[in-house]
């Protein structure tokens, strides 16, 4: 593990409060430089994390943008290094719930887009202005705004709120046609410009609830009311983390990932379902919050343990201290919470205390064996891989993780580290895939969706059992097509659809169809799948050598299970989309409404790669 920064001061939001308590190495007493020691207690953030996450964050999300949420000091994992973190990995801007915290990051020279949505009469909108941030507004703040941006001589980049049903902040729907108006107004001034609509979600973690389709609704009718207002918001914006990732099952994902999502959660590897964890959802916990055994002694059976003796000893064993406590940031209701020693997992036992907590070893002499004394072994509460998950407080507290991570207090300084570990998962670098050649390559243009499933079609006629093809192209760009399209030629049972809401799905030889007796299809969405080590999971290892397999986003992530493969790439045709710009939500949908319709006048370039010994032989020339 690099170390690249100790964060000792950890606040973004009051960076001359934060000096008082964070440093806890002495000074060096002489001048010569010493490596500086390890925090007795800190909070390690894997940068390395955060950008994994984030990537699969974008891939979930797109074509929308992605807004990455780093309020309340990236949720206490550091706002400046996380958000330049995201914005490496490809967040497209950042978004903070105060001004004060957004000037923070512009004070650290970062100057991404950045929205700030929460406001009060003395929020410096005049300071914002002048540093280029954009503000959320949700009624009486236009006019402040749009005076201090007049006062300036500057224009000011709002986003109209609008309270969709969740009753905090934002307009609410007998006001907006009004509040529209009045943005309107100040638009053609130059004092505003409206860049953007957004609401926030009430009820987004938990899947198919009514109240989420209703307050998409309402949204789509604010924009339309916006619009016929004279307004052009080129940036809607709706889902948090969860709306984000539950998008992929609604009827209609672009309703709820509009033009940007805004993630917070997700950003720091944490699940914000209740029935999910982060591994189910492809995310890697950032943040691990550790110490040192402090203390180690044996005790006899009935041993009272910290304030109210709340625990007594069972039986005679050996207690260990962990210098952490709820000034730290560890719930004092979060008795029983782990705590990770040496391999093992242990529950706090009695009273959390201030600074301390307290964990039964569960054997006696370890005091005084020199083998296995834990003291000063690391004590880890909550991490990635295998230690402890942040959900495991949050249960014994009663709360949820946002909050576990949120309050780890200023007392523990932050240790910014980057493990690499999104470098190793990163597309293309697992297997051997990047020597192994390729044997041919071929490029088609069809003009229409028939002409598409057409070319899949004559292409199954090539396949054979044991057969990988990695399916790559955007939402919209014809891959379910393309798939129906290898189904019908190798004559597989009817019902291929997109993949998304199953991870692999098998169609059978039709023995009634045209093809009797030939190979199995399987489908995989590995969209998902955030590593070669997560399609393991689903042991496709298996599978491969009995049907021929389809892996939708299986780039990067299924080259170590053949020597071979097609890779077969579809983008949309030459003038759909101008270089360098993002597709525009209209298009998306109409791609989208394109596949399942019969699907004129559809301009892809089709390019087949076969690679490894299984496609040493001449391309197949008679697809198109
Ligand atoms: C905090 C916040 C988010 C991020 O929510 P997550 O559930 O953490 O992804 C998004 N939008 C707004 C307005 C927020 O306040």
């Amino acid at each position: 593990m690099e170390r690249v920064t100790t964060d000792l001061q950890t606040s973004s939001l009051s960076r001359t409060e934060a000096r008082t308590d964070a440093p806890t190495t002495a000074p060096a007493p002489s001048s010569t430089p010493r490596p500086p020691a390890r925090p007795e207690r800190s909070a390690v953030i894997d940068l390395a994390a955060i950008r994994h996450n984030v990537t699969h964050l974008k891939r979930l999300a797109a074509p929308a943008a992605l807004m990455a949420v780093v309020k309340a000091d990236a949720y206490g994992h550091g706002a400046v290094p996380v958000a330049r973190a995201a914005l490496e990995a490809g967040a497209d801007a950042l978004g903070v719930a105060h001004v004060t915290e957004a000037m923070a990051l512009r004070a650290a020279g970062i100057d991404a887009p950045l929205l700030a949505w929460l406001h009060t009469v003395d929020t410096d909108f005049a300071a914002a202005v002048e540093h280029d941030v954009e503000l959320a507004v949700s009624g009486w703040e236009l006019e402040p705004i749009a005076q201090a941006a007049a006062a300036a001589g500057r224009t000011a980049r709002i986003h109209l709120k609008v309270d969709t049903g969740l009753g905090r902040n934002g307009f609410t729907m007998q006001t907006w046609p009004a509040a529209v108006r009045a943005a309107a107004t100040a638009q053609g001034r130059g004092d505003v410009v409206v860049v953007g609509i957004m609401t926030h979600l009430g009820a987004a973690d938990d899947p198919g609830a009514a109240e989420t389709e209703e307050q998409l609704t309402v949204f789509e009718r604010a924009v339309q009311q916006a619009r016929e207002a004279g307004l052009d918001p080129s940036v809607r914006h709706v889902a948090n983390t969860p709306g984000t990732i539950d998008a992929a099952n609604l009827l209609d994902p672009a309703r709820m990932l509009n033009d940007m999502v805004r993630v917070g959660i997700g950003l720091y590897g944490i699940s914000p379902f209740e029935d999910r964890t982060a591994e189910d959802l492809g995310l890697i916990p950032a943040m691990t919050l550790r110490s040192t055994v402090s203390n180690v002694k044996e005790v006899p059976a009935g041993q009272g343990v910290s304030y109210g003796f709340r625990y007594r000893t069972p039986e005679a064993t050996t207690l260990a201290l962990v210098p952490l406590g709820y000034a730290d940031g560890v719930p004092r209701i979060g008795t029983g919470g782990p705590v990770h020693i040496n391999g093992v997992t242990y529950a706090e036992v009695g009273r959390v205390a201030m600074d301390q907590i307290v964990v039964d070893l569960g054997e006696p002499g370890l005091a005084t064996d020199t083998e296995r004394n834990p003291l000063g072994a690391e004590a880890v509460l909550f991490g990635a891989d295998d230690n402890p998950s942040v959900r495991e407080w949050s249960r014994a507290a009663q709360t949820i993780d946002y909050e576990i991570v949120t309050r780890i207090s200023q007392r523990v300084p932050r240790e910014h580290v980057d493990t690499g570990r999104d470098a190793a998962q990163a597309p293309g670098s697992s297997g051997n895939a990047a020597e192994t050649p390729e044997a041919w390559n071929l490029t088609l243009h069809p003009t229409t969706a028939q002409q598409t499933q057409e070319i899949a079609r004559n292409l199954a006629a090539h396949l054979r059992t044991g057969d990988l093809l990695v399916l790559t192209g955007e939402l919209g760009a014809g891959k379910t097509t393309f798939t129906q399209g290898l189904g019908a030629g190798l004559g597989v049972r009817e019902g291929i659809i997109s993949p998304t809401f199953v991870l692999a799905r098998r169609h059978p030889n039709d023995a009634e169809g045209p093809n009797p007796g030939g190979p199995a299809l399987v489908h995989v969405d590995a969209y998902r799948l955030a590593t070669a080590a997560e399609v393991d999971d689903i042991d496709l290892e298996e599978t491969l050598p009995t049907a021929v397999t389809v892996v939708e986003w299986g780039l990067g992530k299924v080259e170590h299970l053949s020597d071979s493969r097609l890779e077969i790439t579809i983008d949309r045709g030459v003038g759909a989309k101008e270089e360098g710009q993002a597709p525009d939500l209209a298009s998306v949908l109409a791609d989208l409404e394109a596949e399942t319709d019969d699907g004129e006048d559809e301009p892809r370039t089709v390019t087949i790669r076969g690679i490894g010994p299984r496609w040493v032989e001449a391309a197949p020339r008679d697809l198109l």
